[in-house]
C-alpha cells in the first residue's frame, strides 16, 4: 500500500552531508517527496510503498551520514500528495542562523581514501573536502554559510567540482569548500625569510624530507599555524623546547593511525571514540611503558597527548613521516599565528621552513584538549571542533556578553536561550591576547548578529576582561564572582536550579571580602550564593612570585602552622629556599606586606607539591600541582588527619594536621607516592565530610564539582566516589572546562538570573 511519512529529524544534522544522504537513499528506494533543512533540524517527507518506506528510514538510521550525531528521529504519517521525484527543497525560513555554521570537521573515511587512491583525481590533494567533512567556523567571513562569504569565495570551481557541488546524488553536493588540484588552493615552501623556496615541484614531499632531518617547520594548519618536529627525533624536539622557552610542558602529539597511538598509549574504546570524533581533540592518554617515543615529549608525566590528522595536508604530511610533534605556532600563553605577519616571527623565532597555503585562515581556533576518566570527559581546552556549538541556557532574555576570566580567557554571546562560547582566547595579561580579545568579540557578535544588551564580568576590578567590560556599551552591567561563575557552568551543564552544594577548587579568583578565593564551598543558585565553607587562609609572600615559587607557599604555610618549629622543618624540606630569603618571606608574612590572603586549593598543592620535592619554578599553570598528581600513588591508603571548624559562619577546612602528618611521614621516610596519594585522598576525605555536615544544615544533596583544580582526575574521581557512597548526587563538567576556560558560561547565566529579579 502506498503511503506518505514525515521525518523530522534534530541534532547535529546540518553542514554535516545529511540531505545529500537523505536524497541517496530515498531514490535508491525509488521514493518521492522532499528533504530540506529547517531551523529545527531535517525535515524529510517520502511516499511510496510500505516496505520501502521501511526500508528507507531503517537505513536512515543506520546508516546517517559518518558526521552526524542524530539526537531525535520522529516518523509520523501525513496525507499522500503524489509527488514524482525526489527532491532538495531550498531551506526553510532564515531560522536559527547558528544551526548554519557548524564547528569545523575533521576529514571523513571516504576523503581520506580519496587522497589515498592513485586512481582518484584528488590523489594527493591537500584541501580535499566534502559535505561530511571540512572547514567551517575557520573559513566563514558571514552568514548564511555559503562559499561566496567564505574564504573559498576567490576559487573558482572548475567544471568537475562544479558538477558534483550541484549534483544532489553527489558527496560534495553544496559543500561550500569544494575543491581540487585544478581549482583550489595549493601549498608553498616557504624559508626562514618568507620566501619561497626555489626549484621545489613537489612542497609537500619537500617539507616531508626537512621533517626527517630534523627540522621545525610552520604548518598552515585549520584555525592557525602549528610548529611540527619529528616526535621520534628527541634532537629536534630539544630545539623546539629550547626556542619556545618551554622546558617541560608536555607537547602533544600527532599520529597518522589509530594503531600507532595504540602502539604508544593505553587507549580505551572511550578514548578511541573520541580520538576519531569529528571534532577530533587532542586526547590526554597514559602513555605505555614501553614506548619507545623520546621522554622529551613529556618529561615529567607518563601522560600523552595524542591526536589524528583531522586535515588532509596532515593525513598526506603523517602517512609519510610518522608521528609528529605538532604545538601551537606562538608564544606561550599568546593567540595562535593564523596571518602572514605572524608567520613573519615564527619564522624568525622558532621555525626552519614554513608549509603554507593560499586558503585564508578567517577565525583562529586552537585545538581542543580533553580527557576522559571514570566514564567522564573533562574538558581541558574547548575550541576547535567545539566551536561554535551552542549551549542551552536556563532561560530565555536579552543578548547578554559575558567576558569570562583573564586566565585561558573565553567569552561567551547568548542569544535567546543560547550560549555560544568562543575558542581559547589565551593570557589576558599579554597584550597580544587581550587585542585579540577585542577583535574576537566583535567578530563574533558581528558574524552571530548579535548586539549585546547586557555585559557580564569577573568580580575582579583589575582584571584585563573587567576593564573591557567596563568599556564595552551596553545598558547594563553585571559583576559576578569567580566560583559562583564555576559553579553556575555546572549547574547549567546539568539543567539545575539549585541551590547546590558548589565545591570550586581552584587557583584564584577575587572573593566578595577582597581576599583571593579557590578552596570554596558555595551554597548556590542562579542568582545568588552564600559561602558556607573554605580552605583555611594561608599568606601568599609576595603574591604572583609565589605562584610561580610554589616553595614559597609551602613556607608560609609552615609559619602558619609549625611556629617555633618551621625553620627546621624548611632546612630540611624546602632547600631551594635560603635561611636569608626564609626570614625576608617570614616578615612579609607576619606583616602582612605584599602577602595577600588566600584560600587557593591551587596553592595548597603547590605547598605540598614544594614539601614533596618540587623545589624549582613554575613555568606553566598547575605544573606543580600536577607532578604532585603524576607522584600520587593510586592505593587506597587512609587519608590524613584534618580539622573542620564549624564555631563561625563560613566553616573552615584546616589541613593544619595533614601538614604536620606528611613532615611526618617524610622525617621517617615514607614514600613520597604514598604521601601523595594519602595527600589527595584528604583532601577528598576532608570535603566530603563537610558536605555531609552542610547537608545537615541546609538539606541540600545535589554537589558540583568545579575549578582548575578539577582537572586532576585522580581527585575527581575520589570526590566522586566518595560523595555518592555519601548519597549525594553529583555533578562535573562535561561540555565545559572545569578551569576559568568555563566560567563565561556561568556568567552569562547569573546575569541572566539577576536581570530578571
Ligand atoms: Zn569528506
Ligand atoms: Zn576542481
Ligand atoms: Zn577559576
Amino acid at each position: 500500500m502506498k503511503r506518505r511519512i514525515q521525518i523530522n529529524i534534530a541534532g547535529r544534522v546540518q553542514g554535516v552531508g545529511f540531505r545529500p544522504t537523505v536524497y541517496r537513499h530515498a531514490t535508491a528506494a525509488g521514493l518521492a517527496g522532499f528533504v530540506t533543512n529547517t531551523p529545527a533540524g531535517v525535515l524529510v517527507e517520502a511516499e511510496g510503498e510500505d516496505a520501502a518506506l521501511a526500508a528507507f528510514s531503517a537505513l536512515l538510521k543506520a546508516q546517517p551520514p559518518v558526521q552526524a550525531r542524530v539526537e531525535t528521529f520522529a516518523v509520523s504519517d501525513v496525507p499522500l500528495r503524489g509527488d514524482t521525484a525526489f527532491v532538495i527543497a531550498p531551506s526553510q525560513g532564515s531560522g536559527d542562523l547558528l544551526i548554519g555554521i557548524p564547528p569545523d570537521l575533521a576529514m571523513c573515511s571516504d576523503c581520506a581514501r580519496d587522497i589515498r587512491d592513485t586512481a582518484n583525481r584528488r590523489h594527493g590533494y591537500a584541501f580535499t573536502n566534502c559535505t561530511c567533512c571540512g572547514p567551517r567556523y575557520t573559513i566563514v567571513r558571514a552568514l548564511p554559510y555559503d562559499r561566496a562569504q567564505t574564504s573559498m569565495a576567490a576559487f573558482t570551481l572548475c567544471p568537475a567540482c562544479q558538477q558534483e557541488y550541484t549534483s544532489p546524488a553527489d558527496r560534495r553536493f553544496d559543500a561550500q569548500p569544494n575543491a581540487c588540484a585544478a581549482c583550489g588552493p595549493a601549498l608553498r615552501l616557504l624559508d626562514k625569510q618568507n620566501m619561497p623556496v626555489p626549484d621545489v615541484a613537489d612542497p609537500l614531499a619537500a617539507a616531508v624530507d626537512l621533517l626527517r632531518q630534523g627540522r621545525v617547520l610552520a604548518l598552515k594548519s585549520l584555525g592557525g599555524y602549528h610548529l611540527c618536529c619529528d616526535a621520534t627525533d628527541a634532537a629536534a624536539i630539544r630545539r623546539l623546547r629550547e626556542r619556545k622557552h618551554r622546558p617541560t610542558k608536555p607537547f602533544a602529539v600527532m599520529f597518522p593511525s589509530l594503531e600507532q597511538i595504540r602502539a604508544h598509549c593505553e587507549v580505551s574504546p572511550e578514548e578511541e571514540a573520541a580520538l576519531a570524533d569529528p571534532s577530533a581533540p587532542i586526547v590526554i592518554l597514559r602513555r605505555r611503558a614501553d614506548s619507545a617515543l623520546p621522554a622529551e615529549i613529556s618529561p615529567d608525566t607518563h601522560d600523552l597527548g595524542a591526536f589524528l590528522p583531522y586535515t588532509p595536508l596532515h593525513l598526506l604530511l603523517l602517512d609519510r613521516t610518522g608521528p609528529l610533534i605538532m604545538t601551537s605556532g606562538n608564544q606561550s600563553e599568546e593567540p595562535l599565528a593564523v596571518d602572514e605577519s605572524e608567520l613573519t616571527q615564527l619564522l624568525g623565532t622558532f621555525a626552519d621552513f614554513a608549509l603554507v597555503h593560499n586558503r585564508p585562515i578567517v577565525r583562529r581556533c586552537d585545538d581542543s584538549v580533553l580527557k576522559l576518566s571514570g566514564g567522564r570527559r573533562i574538558l581541558i581546552r574547548r575550541a576547535r571542533g567545539f566551536v561554535p556549538g551552542a549551549i542551552p541556557l536556563p532561560m530565555r532574555g536579552p543578548p547578554v556578553l559575558a567576558l569570562g576570566g583573564d586566565l585561558k580567557n573565553v567569552f561567551a554571546l547568548t542569544r535567546q536561550q543560547q550560549a555560544i562560547l568562543s575558542p581559547h582566547i589565551g593570557n589576558l595579561a599579554e597584550f597580544a591576547s587581550y587585542s585579540f580579545l577585542k577583535t574576537a568579540v566583535a567578530d563574533l557578535a558581528r558574524l552571530l548578529q548579535i548586539k549585546p544588551e547586557i555585559v557580564a564580568h569577573d568580580l575582579h576590578p583589575d582584571y584585563a576582561s573587567t576593564q573591557f567590560a567596563k568599556e564595552f556599551p551596553a545598558h547594563t552591567h553585571i559583576a559576578v564572582q569567580h566560583h559562583h561563575a564555576h559553579i553556575v557552568a555546572g549547574m547549567v551543564e546539568h539543567n539545575l536550579r539549585g541551590p547546590v552544594l558548589g565545591i570550586a577548587l581552584d587557583g584564584m579568583g577575587y572573593g566578595t571580602d577582597g581576599t583571593l578565593w579557590g578552596g570554596e564551598v558555595l551554597l548556590a543558585d542562579l542568582c545568588t550564593f552564600h559561602r558556607v565553607a573554605h580552605f583555611k587562609a594561608a599568606r601568599l609572600p609576595g603574591g604572583d612570585e609565589a605562584t610561580r615559587h610554589p616553595v614559597r607557599t609551602a613556607w608560609s604555610q609552615l609559619v602558619a602552622e609549625f611556629g617555633d618549629e618551621a625553620e627546621a622543618v624548611a632546612a630540611e624540606f624546602l632547600p631551594a629556599l635560603t635561611e636569608i630569603e626564609r626570614g625576608t618571606l617570614r616578615t612579609m608574612i607576619q606583616q602582612g606586606v605584599r602577602s595577600p590572603w588566600t584560600t587557593s586549593a591551587g596553592r595548597l598543592f603547590d605547598a605540598v607539591a614544594a614539601l614533596l620535592g618540587f623545589q624549582g619554578e613554575v613555568t606553566f599553570e598547575g605544573e606543580a600541582a600536577i607532578h604532585l598528581q603524576m607522584l600520587a600513588a593510586t592505593a587506597p591508603l587512609p587519608p590524613y588527619p584534618f580539622e573542620l571548624v564549624r564555631q563561625r559562619d563560613p566553616w573552615v577546612i584546616s589541613f593544619g594536621p595533614t601538614l604536620r602528618a606528611i613532615v611526618q611521614d617524610l622525617r621517617a621516610g615514607t614514600p613520597p607516592a604514598a604521601i601523595a596519594g594519602r595527600f589527595h585522598r584528604t583532601v577528598a576525605a576532608a570535603l566530603v565530610e563537610t558536605c555531609a555536615a552542610l547537608r545537615m544544615r541546609y538539606a541540600r544533596h545535589e554537589v558540583v564539582l568545579t575549578g582548575g583544580v578539577m582537572q586532576n582526575d585522580f581527585l575527581l574521581d575520589l570526590l566522586h566516589t566518595g560523595l555518592q557512597a555519601r548519597g549525594f548526587k553529583v555533578h562535573s563538567h562535561a561540555l565545559v572546562p572545569p578551569n576559568d576556560g568555563g566560567i563565561a558560561l556561568g556568567q552569562a547565566a547569573v546575569a541572566l538570573a539577576k536581570f530578571f529579579t
